[in-house]
């Protein structure tokens, strides 16, 4: 196992892999920009090193920076968190050739070359294809020309998603409806996808009127073993952004559960896959279409270990470690249910950011409930980084249960001091189509536009 883990990340997730090194007796570095000098991850953390000024470009994302930082406190591993340089697979390949024997830096996560073949979502999809994964309707490989859309859409039928090669966030992806709007959508998303990844590749699928974000958590060792840990419903999205996620999908039963899970499993251990990953589906009418992987542990990877009583972080560092999995698919228990609410910085309406100083903060408590989060009394939160301050997860030993317990949790939560999101999640938890677990993606969008 590792001696020193150097967290290239911040705020909540930060302060989330700090615990797991603890608890494993692994000490641990923080990193941080001259304006997180006052964060809780860098608080709570054995050693720090400041690594460049505010713009993420400057620190977060400074390769140069985080590889010196590593060398200076002696940090024999570097795990990214999500975000920034997580999916970056020059960074992870940089960190492979660090032909310095005497100081190996391994990447808590997967292979540059995997990192690689999922983030380009076309050849992702095409690998999918090949292990058996069910995936949606779409061009094969990348739309260079509208004349060529053209005839893609024809076949697959309006609606039809354009979508960027490189995307991420929902950003360079636009839905043409009938054939007039493809010209559009074609120009639009190419320009989105240039700024956005500096690559304006696009492809297209056929656009799903009503389904389900369902995704698999997975866990490979690298060695040719993998598992599942079941689903997330991650449905509840605003511009294609989560904002509510819970485990298990009221839309899965566990037979179902079990088969997507195998063939997932199956896939991931046959690439050699080594980490945690993410597979996503959109689910409608009883059949899965893949949309992505993401090479990485998720935001809402709580509701997972919630369910399952797992750590993940503690099993990532293992596997990153070179220790075959140390959990078989049947030793694998789900029980009750568990929902994670983002607490993000921003007006409950209009969702506009809202950094500033906490001047109150006063976390929730109680049997099945956990707060992720990094934030305290009197905290400045700086305006140059993603609004999510923290996580509220709640857990139940079934959906009503897990309900009624998140309604008690919201309310006890206080927050002065800037606006947050706790205000929606309110309303949404007392929502006959919440309660009754009937929305697909479009739901929340569609209900915030009616009020
Ligand atoms: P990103 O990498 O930008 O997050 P994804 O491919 O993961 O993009 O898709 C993000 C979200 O966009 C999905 O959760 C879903 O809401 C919507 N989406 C993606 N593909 C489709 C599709 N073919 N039909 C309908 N909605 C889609």
């Amino acid at each position: 196992m590792f001696d020193k883990v150097l967290i290239a990340n911040r705020g909540e997730i930060a302060l989330r892999i700090q615990r797991a090194c603890k608890e494993l007796g692994i000490k641990t570095v923080a990193v941080h920009s001259t304006a997180d000098a006052n964060a809780m991850h860098v608080r709570l953390a054995d050693e720090s090193v400041c690594i460049g000024p505010p713009p993420a470009s400057g620190s977060y994302l400074n390769i140069p920076a985080l590889i010196a930082a590593c060398e200076i406190t002696g940090a024999d591993a570097v795990h990214p968190g999500y975000g920034f340089l997580s999916e970056n697979a020059r960074f992870v390949e940089i960190l492979e050739s660090h032909t310095n024997d005497d100081h190996k830096i391994t990447f808590i996560g997967p292979t540059s070359e995997h990192i690689r073949l999922m983030g380009d979502k076309i050849q992702a999809k095409e690998t999918a294809k090949k292990l058996g994964i069910p995936v949606v309707p779409g061009s094969e490989g990348a739309v260079t020309n509208d004349t060529d859309a053209l005839k893609v859409a024809r076949e697959i039928g309006f609606p039809v998603l354009v979508k960027a090669a490189a995307g991420g966030g929902g950003r360079g992806m636009k839905v043409a409806k009938t054939e007039a709007d493809l010209p559009i959508a074609l120009a639009t998303a190419r320009s989105e996808a240039k700024s956005a990844f500096g690559d304006d590749a696009l492809y297209m699928e056929k656009y799903l009127t009503k389904p389900r974000h369902i995704e698999i958590q997975v866990l490979g060792d690298g060695q040719g073993n993998a598992i599942h840990l079941g689903e997330r419903d991650c449905s509840l999205q605003r511009r294609h952004q989560k904002i509510w996620e819970e485990a298990p999908s009221a839309a899965l039963n566990a037979s179902q559960r079990a088969e997507i899970g195998a063939v997932v499993a199956k896939a991931i251990g046959d690439m050699g896959y080594r980490g945690v990953g993410t597979v996503e589906f959109l689910y409608e009418d009883g059949e899965f279409y893949f949309i992505e992987m993401n090479t990485r542990l998720q935001v809402e990877h709580p509701v997972t270990e919630m369910i399952t009583g797992i750590d993940l972080v503690i099993e990532q560092l293992h596997v990153a470690a070179g220790d075959p999995l140390r959990i078989r698919q049947e030793d694998v228990r789900f029980q009750g249910h568990a929902v994670e609410c983002r607490i993000n910085a921003e007006n409950p309406e209009t969702f506009m950011p809202s950094p500033g100083r906490i001047t109150y903060f006063h976390p929730p408590g109680g049997l099945g409930v956990r707060v992720d989060s990094a934030v305290y009394a009197g905290y400045s939160i700086p305006p140059f980084y993603d609004s999510l301050i923290g996580k509220l997860i709640v857990h139940g030993n079934n959906r009503n249960e897990c309900l009624l317990r998140l309604r008690r949790a919201l309310s006890e939560f206080v927050i002065d001091g800037i606006e947050t999101t706790i205000p929606l999640f309110k309303q949404l938890v007392d929502e006959p189509a919440i309660q009754d677990a009937i929305y697909d993606i479009h739901w929340l969008e569609n209900h915030l536009g009616k009020e």
